[in-house]
């Protein structure tokens, strides 16, 4: 141990150098000496391996502390001291450095050998949205308010103390993953300690204890376009909750539920609708005036229309979301029965009776069609 450079000299760095001095130091080092860029080149190979050990004590906070006051005794890799006691060069040998040395490089990306810390995405939300039928047809903003886990303010998400870092973790050499040897095999497995994450909280904040997520309810402006309907989903990007270990934040999705109107149902871009009207409008015809979704228009109704006459009134409907054209205005007419009549009235009913039985006319299409039908249906009966 006593030929061993000095770690800070080996870096090229004071002893005062931060944390991001000595990963700029090892990062250059790494790069120069990176056995792919000399090959069969032992003198590389062992510049290589220095720079990385000293690497792995400075850039861990309790090693540096260590090692700041012991030397190499404090640290040395080999005689398993320190958090975990995996630190340094596992049995593995030259791979392991290999891995590690890739997955510090490409800041946590694909390694070689398919290594990978791991980054989580935060989760997707889901918010059901309740609209009038007027919002969902005109469009329209709505703001709404969404429980969610949010990144701390306080430790922009790092779940460490204000002033401190998390650090990478001991276990697995900030890898997140660990090699196991089984026989022949060697597997990797995540690491035990950080759960894949690759960094370990030492001091954690007291905010998010650690967590790096705070649950809080955010209010999210929802722009709803024109002709959305029941089931549509409208999804804002990055709504979600917040990711972990730098990992994006996940999405919100509306999904939209429209209320029961009074008066109209919706059937794609129709509308449809019953309208009463009263026995003598029926009978004599006139004039309705109806409300629609962009104004009042006026129906005409013919002299003689039966109940449950359908008027369809072209391009009264409502534009989807999909479709640009406009579908229809479908209104089923109901001839209404009159109710609380008065003596007078009704004496003028039983008149108005009289006189359609006496004049030889025929006055009830309907039940004549249907009494024809009757009549049929038992004749059919007897043979
Ligand atoms: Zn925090
Ligand atoms: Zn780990």
């Amino acid at each position: 141990m006593a030929n061993k450079r000095d770690y800070y000299e080996t870096l090229g760095i004071p002893r005062n150098a931060t944390d991001a001095e000595i990963k700029k130091a090892y990062r250059r080092l790494a790069m120069k000496y990176h056995p792919d860029r000399n090959t069969g080149d032992a003198n590389a190979e062992e510049k290589f391996k220095e720079a990385k050990e000293a690497y792995d004590i400075l850039s861990d906070d309790r090693k540096r502390t260590a090692y700041d006051q012991f030397g190499h005794a404090g640290v040395d890799p080999r005689a398993g001291v320190g958090p975990g006691g995996a630190g340094g060069f596992g049995p593995g040998g030259f791979g392991d450095i290999f891995d590690s040395v890739f997955g510090d490089i490409f800041g946590g990306g694909v390694g070689r050998g398919g290594v990978r810390q791991r980054v989580f995405r935060g989760a997707d939300l889901r918010y059901d949205l309740d609209l009038t039928l007027e919002d969902a047809v005109a469009g329209t903003t709505i703001k709404i308010r969404v429980p969610k886990l949010i990144a701390c303010h306080e430790c922009h998400g790092s779940g460490a103390k204000k002033g401190s870092a998390p650090v990478n973790c001991p276990t697995c050499n900030g890898q997140g993953q660990v090699r196991m040897q089984q026989g022949i095999f060697s597997l990797q497995q995540t690491c035990p300690q950080c759960r894949g994450k690759g960094k370990i909280i030492k001091d954690p904040c007291g905010v998010c204890r650690g967590q790096g997520r705070v649950r809080e309810t955010r209010t999210v402006s929802v722009k709803i376009p024109p002709g959305v309907d029941v089931g549509d989903r409208i999804r804002l990007t990055g709504e979600g909750e917040a990711g972990e270990n730098g990992g994006p934040p996940g999405d919100l999705y509306v999904h939209v539920n429209v209320l029961e109107h009074p008066i109209f149902k919706r059937d794609g871009t129709d509308l449809h609708c019953d309208v009463p009207i009263s026995f003598t409008t029926a009978t004599l015809g006139g004039e309705l005036e109806l409300p629609t979704l962009d104004g009042r228009i006026k129906l005409k109704i013919p002299p003689e229309t039966q109940s449950g006459k359908l008027f369809r009134l072209r391009g009264k409907g409502v534009r989807s979301v999909r479709v640009s054209t406009k579908g229809d205005l479908l209104c089923r007419v109901m001839v209404e029965t009159p109710v609380n009549l008065t003596r007078q009235q009704k004496d003028l009913l039983r008149e108005f009776d009289r006189s359609v039985n006496e004049d030889g006319r025929q006055h009830n299409p309907q039940a004549l069609s249907w009494l024809d039908g009757v009549k049929k249906f038992f004749e059919g009966m007897t043979h």
